[in-house]
């Protein structure tokens, strides 16, 4: 009989993964389960609310993206059943598998917040990880000519730890562009006790904050959004005031894995291995992407560098052999950062993000503003296309984080 692989998400990790597998294995059942046929390339939503980029521009069918022979099941999933190898959906289907693999993102839990989901909710109180909340920032931005913008993290983890960073830079130069910056105050609304997790690219982050004239509030646990006062409010009773309020709510897994005992911690993350990607709970169950608890930024860079590791270690598992292949949480991100320019981080779980060149002595500058940066998260939207979710590597740039280049002098500096 056929191997039946099964692989629950059919997003960024979900899609390459089963492109990757498909080339591998001519006779296996790959089946690829998501609820809708709606593929958002996600990095475009920080576009949207400038006016860059239009919505349709960065959506297209789900389906299309898998390659021939691939099934596509759209369902919403319930739950799995990880002793008798199979996964039940909200239709009542039963889906039997001998490999999973779990790709199912994060999911936005804006209403664990309180009042953030209340009266000022796509009034004045936005989030723009999603396609509706970035339509309606674009037309709340437009018509906002003076006050107070806030931007607040909630919480980590989020997926793109930079995207609310660069949302700020880019306000920043959108109300230049209009010749209102001076009308408008800007402020960065974190739980971390700086500008970004790091050392290094911390301090460089909240020198381009100051430069911009972009306040930075820190260690604020955000407790309670009030729309109708325009405030926000920390757990130790500290207020933020604000006239416009974008919002990076809590992040967490999927209800289904909170449902499939033993599969997730108490986000619902799903319990991997942070080198083989392997399952912690069952050897034939794998996860990929934003959807593990693995220590690294959840970014659809990690989900492709994971998909090489990802499916060398499922051939090794089909085949009985050990798995050999390991990620080493190479994360790679570029940091737009207004006026056609951009920044570039590249770490792993060893390697903070450091100034230098990537991927070499010479290429593109490493945490530092460049155009050159800005060309390449331009080209990403391509490249997501074309070569990340059809499962192919990407010329010049291997899975493994490259350490030619970058300086590692500067950690002790
Ligand atoms: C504003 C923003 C900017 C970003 N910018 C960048 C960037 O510049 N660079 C970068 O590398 N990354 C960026 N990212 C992050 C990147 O988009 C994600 O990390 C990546 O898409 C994760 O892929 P994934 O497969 O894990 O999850 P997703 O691509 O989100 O896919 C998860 C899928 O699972 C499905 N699903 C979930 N639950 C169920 C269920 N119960 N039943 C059925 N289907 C279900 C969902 O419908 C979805 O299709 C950005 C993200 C945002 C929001």
């Amino acid at each position: 009989m056929n191997k039946r692989i099964v692989i629950l998400g059919g997003g960024t990790g979900g899609t390459l993964t089963a492109n990757r597998l498909r080339r591998m294995f001519s006779d296996a059942d790959i089946t690829v389960v998501d609820r809708d046929d709606t593929h958002v390339y996600q990095p475009g939503l920080l576009f949207v609310p400038f006016g860059l980029i239009r919505p349709k521009d960065i959506v297209k069918p789900r389906k299309r993206q898998l390659r021939s022979g691939i099934r596509y099941v759209q369902c919403d999933i319930d739950r799995v059943d990880i002793d008798g190898d199979r996964v039940h959906l909200t239709d009542g289907a039963v889906l039997d598998y001998d490999v999973l693999v779990i790709a199912t993102g994060v999911r936005l839990m804006p209403e664990e917040t309180e009042g953030m989901t209340g009266p000022g909710w796509m009034r004045n109180v936005f989030t723009f990880y999603n396609l509706e909340g970035a339509s309606g920032l674009e037309r709340a931005l437009s018509a906002f000519d003076h006050g107070r913008l806030v931007l607040n993290v909630v919480d980590m983890p989020i997926k793109c730890p930079v995207a609310p960073l660069e949302f700020c830079f880019l306000a920043d130069w959108y109300f230049r562009r209009r010749g209102i910056r001076d009308r408008v105050e800007l402020v960065y609304v974190t739980p971390l006790d700086g500008a970004f997790t790091k050392p290094v690219a911390s301090r460089e982050l909240g020198n381009v904050l100051q430069r911009k004239g972009i306040e930075l509030v820190t260690e604020f646990n955000t407790g309670q959004v009030d729309g109708d006062a325009g405030r926000l409010i920390s757990y130790d009773e500290r207020t933020v005031p604000f006239d416009l309020a974008v919002v990076c709510p809590l992040h967490g897994g999927a209800d289904f894995v909170g449902r499939s005992s033993g599969l997730g911690d108490e986000l619902n993350f799903v319990l991997t291995d942070q080198r083989t990607l392997q399952s912690t709970v069952r050897p034939n169950i794998f996860a990929i992407g934003d959807a593990t608890n693995v220590p690294t930024s959840k970014a659809g860079s990690v989900a492709h560098f994971e998909g090489d590791v990802l499916a060398h270690n499922i051939a090794q598992f089909l085949a009985g052999r050990p798995l050999d292949a390991q990620f080493d949480g190479h994360t790679n991100c570029f940091i737009e950062s207004g006026h056609h320019k951009a920044l570039l981080i590249d770490f792993d779980y060893d390697t903070e993000p450091l100034p230098g060149h990537f991927p070499l002595g010479v290429g593109l500058p490493l945490l530092r503003e460049s155009r050159l940066n800005h060309l390449g998260k331009l080209a990403f939207r391509w490249l997501y296309w074309h070569l990340l979710l059809p499962g192919r590597d990407i010329p010049g740039i291997a899975s493994r984080m490259p350490r030619a280049g970058k300086r590692f002098e500067t950690i002790s500096q």
